[in-house]
């Protein structure tokens, strides 16, 4: 197979300081893309950016909550102003609140669902405009997970968002297909990042069960090699989507997870 190469096509990442989102920032850069970091922590966003471009790629930090119309929208207008135009979106940002049902604030709802949905909405929005503008096709990803599929306890407004955003991809491949605008989702199973790594202490706790026992027999009980997915699982993943050309790949969610669930 020959490597893939995204040929400085513009690439806005967000969540893209920590975790996923930065490593599928790197990949795009190593592949030729030129990124933009965007996240709620700026100095995080500047820190991955800089390191890109010692290593010889091109990147940009953008100020970004998500869940904040304006802001979303200034940073898609600052990219745009940089580098003309936003070809491809990964809306990855996110975080995991944990609880019972009956013991969710709906604060906390709110604020899961104002991540996870709202902030894919408005990044969706902006750049398709930017597209349209342009009448230029463009890839759009949204950052679903295993359980975009599948529900787990303590774990509601999450999955009610997850499943969510493969309404959203859907809607968008509809919507961009004249274009070539494809939208598609990536699910993930557990990777080892700040996200997951803050969650295995609170399960333990939650289910009086060890750190361990979280591991074996939560995370990785049904995959088929016992293993976690790893960044570069799910960034070279982000990568073919980034660079696929045509409307054969659109609408989909695609399970990355070790044979975790299988559709
Ligand atoms: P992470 O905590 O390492 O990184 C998340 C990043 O998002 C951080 O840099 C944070 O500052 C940023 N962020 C949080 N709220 C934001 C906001 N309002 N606006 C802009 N940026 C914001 O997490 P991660 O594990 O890399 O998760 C990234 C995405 O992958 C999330 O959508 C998560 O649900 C999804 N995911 C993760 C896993 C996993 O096992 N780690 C599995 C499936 C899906």
């Amino acid at each position: 197979m020959s490597r893939i190469e995204l040929d400085g096509k513009v690439c806005l990442v967000t969540g893209a300081a920590s975790g996923i989102g930065k490593h599928i920032a790197e990949t795009y850069a190593a592949a030729g893309g030129r990124v933009a970091i965007a996240d709620l922590k700026l100095d995080a966003a500047e820190a991955t950016a800089a390191a890109i471009r010692e290593s010889g790629g091109q990147a940009m930090a953008v100020a970004m909550d998500v869940t904040s119309e304006s802001q979303v929208v200034e940073g898609v207008a600052q990219i745009a102003a940089e580098w003309g135009r936003v070809d491809v979106l990964v809306s990855n940002a996110g975080i995991q609140i944990i609880n019972k049902i009956t013991e969710f604030s709906f604060e906390d709802w709110k604020k899961m669902l104002a991540i996870h949905l709202d902030g894919a909405f408005l990044t969706t929005r902006e750049c398709m405009k930017d597209m349209e503008k342009r009448g230029a096709p463009g890839a759009i990803i949204l950052m679903g997970s295993v359980h975009s599929h599948l529900a787990s306890p303590l774990k509601a407004p999450y999955v009610t968002a997850k499943h969510g955003l493969l309404g959203l991809a859907r809607t968008i491949a509809k919507e961009g297909g004249k274009l070539g605008i494809r939208s598609n989702v990536i699910c993930p199973g557990f990777v080892r990042t700040p996200l997951v790594d803050k969650q295995i202490p609170e399960q333990a706790k939650e289910f009086g069960i060890s750190e361990e026992e979280v591991i074996q027999k939560i995370m990785l009980k049904d995959t088929v090699d016992g293993e976690f997915t790893t960044l570069d699982d799910v960034a070279n993943v982000a990568l073919t989507l980034a660079a696929f050309e045509t409307n054969a790949l659109t609408g989909q969610s695609i399970v990355v997870s070790h044979g975790w669930f299988m559709q």
